[in-house]
């Protein structure tokens, strides 16, 4: 028998594996190029990666692993998180200008 919490927790989970590389792969991207070929959004989005990198850090070689799994666990959140932001009174989160940004355009290239 299969009851609906292994349901929800294999989406999840399966959630958690598409996401992380993603993650992995667009934070290795920002915080390696030149914060010149970025955007504006992304230059924040870096500033906030390095900034919480040091907060993991103090955990040495598991810090990196661990910070991009607490963000990835929360894949579910993504789609609420504007208007969660919204609701607290936070500015919303800087995103991707697209046009001549490094970010975006290497993943297009990637893809
Ligand atoms: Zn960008």
């Amino acid at each position: 028998m299969i009851t609906k919490w292994e349901v929800l927790s294999l989406i999840w989970a399966s959630g958690v594996a598409y996401t992380a590389p993603r993650i992995l792969n667009r934070w290795s991207l920002i915080t390696t190029c030149d914060p010149i070929e970025l955007c504006q959004g992304c230059r924040d989005e870096r500033r906030y990666v390095m900034q919480e990198g040091m907060t993991y850090e103090v955990m040495g070689a598991a810090g990196g692993p661990l910070q991009v799994l607490v963000e990835a666990f929360a894949w579910y959140l993504k789609p609420f998180l504007p208007a969660l932001r919204r609701a607290a009174g936070r500015p919303p989160l800087p995103t991707c200008s697209k046009g001549s940004c490094l970010a975006h355009t290497s993943t297009r290239r990637r893809a």
